[in-house]
């Protein structure tokens, strides 16, 4: 696997400047474009999966952490509060806590349930400027996070279909994850102790590997201090592991907040919380994409994703045409012309780019393309609607699969 960082400075993807600061990247254009593939794919597949986004800020008064138990259990991690005519503000370490908030801000029904509210928003950690590098260790995330308010007969399906969309996402992706880890809490660690609720939760989450069949690992002092979690690990380039996606069933937080909906019985019950994040940081997925892919992403997620490469300068109006045409079907093209130096070394330049096409006279005159794939493969020519059509739905589809 490669390096990320290397990678994200050679293909113009992410960089850092100290006069930003560290541990605070900013996105280039490219990088942009898959970033916000990404993020653009996964906003779909929570639509889908019965998810509603919603937005909210990233700061938040302390007395809102104090209450989630953010402050006692995780103050070494956010940034110190900033004073604002005598109230403190916090950058949020976390989206829970807003979201319990606006869970309650209306009565809610049993009807309503699950109640599946998702954000890709901002939230920040204060990593110590020593471990700050390239995108997996930052101080400003932007987090694929949803929290679904539900029944407690309700969870096990909820976690089911969490993963059902984490490996959805993984299979699109091209990730393959090291493992499941169910994550529990350690001896020493700050947890909210309630060894009931904890053996609760971790039932669910047990009952929902076992109903799907995914084989999963105990991590003691994993877990997240208001409750256990199942972590889909990734390996980096340097044979780290870390955490992509997570699970968790919280009873903790709807406590806090005394969150409640009116029953079938007309009386009120508490909703439980399960937390989930199909892709994680963005941050993080994109750094994992590059090092998995070796910035060969697939198609769906590539930069540009047809390269057009004229033979000489009588084909340079034919190839700015394609790439026109390319742009109304929602495609990414470039035209690499004949004064960026012979086919061979634009060929070479286009290595990443998952659909090359040779423009010659004679594919002029017909209107064919003959295409060449990243992985070397080369097609017959065919009718160019016929080949932008099908690059076309391999991207719609999210396919791995180049043709
Ligand atoms: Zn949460």
């Amino acid at each position: 696997m490669h390096d990320h960082r290397r990678l994200g400075r050679e293909l113009g993807l992410f960089d850092t400047d100290p006069l930003i600061g560290a541990g605070l990247p900013y996105w280039l254009p490219d990088g942009a474009v898959v970033r916000q593939s990404l993020e653009d794919f996964v906003r779909t597949l929570e639509r889908r999966a019965g998810y509603r986004h919603v937005y909210s800020p990233v700061l938040g008064k302390r007395e809102l952490y104090e209450r989630s138990g953010h402050w006692a259990h995780y103050r070494e991690d956010m940034f110190p509060p900033l004073s604002m005519g005598g109230e403190q503000l916090v950058l949020r370490p976390s989206l829970c806590p807003h979201h319990a908030v606006m869970f309650r801000s209306r009565s809610r029904s049993y009807r309503e349930l699950p109640l599946r509210m998702a954000e890709l928003g901002g939230m920040y950690r204060s990593e110590r400027s020593g471990v700050l590098g390239g995108l997996t260790r930052v101080r400003a995330i932007q987090l694929n996070d949803a929290h679904i308010f539900c029944t407690l007969d309700q969870v096990a399906a909820e976690v089911r279909g969490a993963l059902e969309s984490i490996a959805a996402a993984h299979r699109a992706m091209g990730i393959v994850p090291s493992r499941h880890r169910l994550s529990l809490p350690g001896p020493g660690g700050k947890y909210v102790a309630r060894p009931e609720l904890w053996e609760r939760a971790t039932a669910l989450l047990v009952r929902a590997l076992d109903e799907l069949g995914v084989p999963y690992e105990e991590g003691v002092g994993e877990a997240a201090f208001y409750g256990p979690k199942i972590d889909v690990q990734v390996v980096d380039g340097a044979g780290r592991e870390s955490t992509l996606s997570t699970v968790q069933v919280d009873f903790h937080q709807p406590e806090q907040f005394d969150l409640h909906y009116v029953g079938p019985d007309g009386a009120r019950h508490r909703p439980v919380m399960v937390h989930r994040s199909i892709v994680g940081s963005v941050e993080r997925a994109v750094a994992h994409l590059i090092e998995r892919h070796g910035g060969a992403f697939p198609a769906w997620l590539a930069p540009v994703q047809l390269a057009v490469l004229p033979l000489g300068e009588e084909q340079d109006g034919a190839a700015r045409e394609l790439a026109a045409r390319c742009l109304e079907l929602d495609l990414r093209a470039e035209v690499l012309g004949a004064e960026r130096g012979s086919l061979g070394a634009r060929v070479r330049e286009a290595r990443l780019v998952p659909y090359q096409v040779v423009l010659g006279p004679r594919e002029v005159a017909d209107g064919a393309l003959a295409v060449r794939l990243r992985d070397g493969r080369r097609l017959d020519p065919r009718p160019a609607g016929e080949v932008l059509e099908r690059i076309g739905a391999q991207v719609r589809a999210h396919a791995v699969e180049l043709w």
